[in-house]
């Protein structure tokens, strides 16, 4: 099979038989195979109803249904399990990412051998209060994960080599950066392509502006993992020795000056009347604190089953005549 199609929906149920219609079109005048998979993620409205009537028309639809609503990184994730085709496309369901994109994205990855490619809505048309912040956060997220030809990291239209997402898991809201999680599995190809973007033509965005504080906290989160996944003692030690000898050095001045100054007979003040007194108390605590961490951390990872998983791309065994 050519094209496996991913498209998460929640309670869209007006735009599903268009977006069928229009995918439709586009496979058959290029002649692609192809598997279009709706995953309803716990709609309300009655989205699957639609699905199944789509599938009994054209068997090339194929669904799962969440009882209830997870998110988009996990309707993503499902499909990802069950995508048979050589290129996988990922899609919204509201029409705002136009099916027309799918042959050259199909091409960049089979001819042009991308990984993955993600499309860049340069010309948006959402509002301002989502397109400002989505350049900041854009920018952020090139830097932290190092991937600096991106534009666009959330666009819901991209296009993956089928082993890509066969290696990646999607989870909570990770979907904002699946280009660092195949970056993370050793996924370095990864292009992008100017994509035509509407505006929602029936139903509302289903994500607020916390979407900019979680998708912080997320960058944070897989920098952290990324680097420091499977080694935690290398940062919570270091930072903690660092805080602990910091702590240290300040309670060694105030101690060894009023010693100094006893010795000889010049005024001194109690050490507990100095500021770094307390400076040094909080600083060793945390050392101390983030050191025990540390230990915690490898404990964790030490049961951890992924602890020698590693991303093998080719092996040679000699073998025995
Ligand atoms: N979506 C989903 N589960 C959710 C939220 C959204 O499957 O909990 C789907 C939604 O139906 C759409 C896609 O994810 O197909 C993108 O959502 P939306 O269009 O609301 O996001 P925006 O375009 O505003 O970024
Ligand atoms: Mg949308």
């Amino acid at each position: 099979m050519d094209i496996s199609i991913v498209v998460p929906l929640y309670n869209e149920a007006e735009s599903l038989p268009e977006l069928e219609v229009w995918i439709r079109r586009v496979m058959e005048q290029n002649g692609f195979s192809y598997e279009i998979l709706f995953i309803n993620d716990g709609s309300t409205d009655n989205s699957w109803d639609i699905v199944k009537e789509l599938s009994r028309n054209n068997p090339n639809v194929k669904g799962v249904s969440f009882r209830r609503n997870y998110g988009k990184s996990p309707a993503l994730n499902t499909g990802f399990s069950r995508a048979k085709g050589d290129v996988v496309i990922t899609m919204d369901a509201d029409l705002q990412d136009s099916p027309d994109e799918i042959p050259e994205l199909y091409r960049m990855i089979t001819e042009d051998k991308y990984d993955l490619v993600s499309g860049w809505k340069r010309k948006r048309y959402d509002p301002l209060s989502k397109t400002i912040p989505t350049k900041l956060f854009n920018a952020t997220a090139r830097k932290v994960s190092g991937i600096k030809n991106l534009h666009d990291f959330n666009c819901g239209l991209k296009a993956y080599r089928n082993i890509v997402v066969k290696h990646i898991e999607v989870y909570g809201d990770m979907h904002r950066y699946i280009p660092y999680l195949a970056k993370n599995a050793g996924f370095k190809k990864i292009g992008e392509k100017v994509v035509q973007h509407q505006a929602r033509k029936y139903g509302t965005t289903k994500f607020g502006l916390d979407r900019f504080v979680n998708g912080y906290l997320d960058l944070a989160t897989l920098w952290f993992m990324s680097k420091f996944g499977i080694k935690p003692m290398h940062f919570f030690g270091l930072l903690g020795s660092l805080m602990f000898i910091l702590g240290f050095i300040a309670v060694a001045v105030v101690g060894f000056t009023k010693l100094y100054d006893m010795y000889h007979g010049n005024p001194y003040i109690l050490v507990t009347d100095s500021p770094y007194f307390y400076l040094s108390l909080v600083l060793m605590l945390l050392g101390a604190q983030l050191f025990l961490t540390g230990f915690i951390g490898e404990l964790i990872v030490r049961n951890s089953e992924r602890r020698n998983e590693y991303e093998i791309n080719e092996e040679i065994t000699t073998q025995k005549i």
